[in-house]
């Protein structure tokens, strides 16, 4: 089995190639190293190189024969997206044609799409399965939206076989601290909230406290990165027999507020989070949180990380001590 990973050198990827590793997967990354980083990889093939650029994706379809793409590059800042949309369409939208029509010609016809819980806009139920409407609110919602309709016509018109997973917020770190999640600039709740702990960063901005959830800051629902992978790789199983464009929504079922997430990091940190009120930031809905049913019949997937406390602990450990 052999695997091409594009975006494997970013957080979510990283995690994903240590597992694929670990499973005795020979594995490939395609990677700009933009936001990724070449550390993260362990021993896995690197090939720089960019999604828009179609020469440099067709070199690596012609030197490797895969049996299955994971796709994980993307733009991914909601507040950004509402910015710099071009960026998004171009990056999300453009650079995943141009690896379906890579995979196309060189007859590679299995992709796990990282999709995300943004495609779904506004909530019209406490929890979110599959059914909901897909109404996105942000540039970067939409463009993974898009990618998902490409993906169903691509399964119509050339049997593409693909799974694309909604993660709702991917949290955590690998339990032995070698890799972890690391942006800069770092815009994600959990590393502001650790990294303010240690002192690294300023006071955390809670953006927003008249949302209508029960304290007024928003709710998310946060699952481990290594639950993620998991997932991914039973969603390659599941399409060695599945034909057609699959979506999963992938989330614990739990919602967490802004002000609860702060309160539980202060209890792994053993220090209080310093924070202050800050305006809302564009693009963010009240309260997303994931009905995974669907997942746990198809996927047979169950997280292992349920605690809040347990997922923000092998973040702080990662991020006491990052190596990157
Ligand atoms: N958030 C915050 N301060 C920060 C970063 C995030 O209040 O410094 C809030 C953000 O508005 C959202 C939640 O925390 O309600 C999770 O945001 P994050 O950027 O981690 O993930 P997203 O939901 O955008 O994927």
């Amino acid at each position: 089995m052999k695997v091409l990973v594009c975006g494997g050198a970013g957080y979510i990827g990283s995690h994903m190639v240590r597992r694929l590793l670990r499973d005795g997967v020979q594995t490939v990354v395609f990677d700009n190293l933009s936001t990724g980083h070449r550390e993260s990889i362990g021993d896995a093939v690197l090939v720089e190189g960019d999604l828009l650029a179609p020469t440099q994706l067709r070199d690596v379809f012609a030197r490797h024969r895969f049996d299955a793409v994971m796709h994980f590059c993307a733009r991914s800042l909601v507040g950004e997206s509402v910015q710099q949309p071009y960026d998004y369409y171009e990056n999300n939208v453009v650079g995943t044609l141009n690896l379906l029509q890579a995979m196309r010609e060189a007859d590679v016809g299995k992709l796990v799409f990282s999709s995300t819980a943004a495609v779904f806009g506004h909530p019209e139920s406490e929890l979110i399965d599959e059914s909901h409407a897909t109404r996105p609110i942000n540039p970067y919602g939409a463009s993974k939206r898009m990618v998902e309709t490409i993906l169903e016509d691509a399964a119509r018109a050339y049997g593409l076989r693909s799974v694309a997973l909604r993660y709702f917020n991917a949290a955590g770190a690998s339990p032995d601290g070698d890799i972890g999640e690391s942006h800069s600039p770092e815009t994600h709740l959990i590393p502001n909230m650790l990294r303010a702990a240690n002192g690294d960063a300023p006071a955390l901005k809670v953006f927003g406290n008249d949302y209508a959830t029960p304290d007024g800051t928003c709710v998310r629902d946060y699952v481990h990165v290594d639950d993620l992978a998991d997932a991914h790789s039973r969603a390659l199983d599941f399409m060695a027999s599945n034909e057609g464009a699959h979506a999963f929504n992938l989330g614990n079922g739990a919602g967490f507020s802004v002000m609860q997430m702060i309160r539980a990091a202060g209890e792994v940190a053993q220090r209080p989070i310093p924070y202050e009120i800050a305006p809302r930031r564009a693009g963010d809905p009240d309260r997303l949180v994931a009905a995974s049913a669907k997942a746990r019949r198809a996927l047979g997937w169950t997280p292992r990380y349920t605690d809040i406390a347990q997922i923000i602990e092998t973040a702080w450990r990662w991020h006491r001590n990052p190596r990157y």
